[in-house]
């Protein structure tokens, strides 16, 4: 059982409260026995190693518990690193799956979820023969009907309106799709704070 507990995810903040990528229990563990990272709770407390092994002892029967020779911990969710300055990387690849991903399967037009990989189709908000760049800011995900409909125009000029304006993908935003049973309740307070989810 404490060999899978290693291998849950857990989120990583950075020096302002950033979150920054995720982890695993196990990295987790070394950082904070080094000193370098505090356990961190949706409360915005910090915890120190040693604090740490304290509170685990209330949950000493608890489901979530690792337990070694010489200390039982309770596994963290997050952690705060005060030393780390990395800022998330908020260059996202520019690929066909992650505007899919941004876009949540959606027409960006009408709304239907595309889930048929043949129905999807790529718009340029301004079309390409008019100077529009391939760019996040530029292109969205669209069913057939209303790529049709667009045609060689603007939105405006085709009647159509974009259901929000195209923006670059926040790369937290993806990792957690990629990791949808790893995310954590306890995430949730960060990922707010950081705008990532509404
Ligand atoms: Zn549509």
């Amino acid at each position: 059982m404490g060999k899978s507990l290693l291998h849950e995810k857990v989120l990583v903040l950075n020096k302002y409260y950033q979150a920054v990528q995720i982890t695993t229990v196990q990295k987790a563990i070394c950082h904070l026995v080094k000193g370098t990272a505090k356990v961190i709770t949706p409360d915005w407390t910090t915890h120190t190693f040693d604090d740490w092994i304290k509170i685990s002892m209330f949950y000493e029967n608890g489901a979530k518990i690792i337990k070694s020779p010489s200390i039982s911990i309770l596994i963290p969710e997050a952690i705060y690193l005060p030393f780390y300055e990395s800022l998330p990387k908020n260059e996202v690849i520019f690929s066909r799956q992650n505007l899919f991903l941004r876009d949540r399967f959606t027409c960006q037009y009408c709304g239907k979820i595309l889930k048929n990989p043949k129905d999807r189709t790529i718009d340029h908000v301004i079309p390409k023969s008019r100077g529009g760049k391939t760019v996040w800011t530029n292109v969205v995900l669209c069913c057939k009907k209303c790529n049709l409909k667009k045609g060689n125009q603007t939105p405006e000029e085709a009647g159509l309106r974009l259901l929000k304006p195209p923006k670059p993908p926040k790369w937290q935003a993806l990792i957690l799709e990629e990791f949808p049973k790893n995310k954590k309740e306890t995430w949730k307070v960060f990922l707010d704070f950081a705008g990532i989810i509404d």
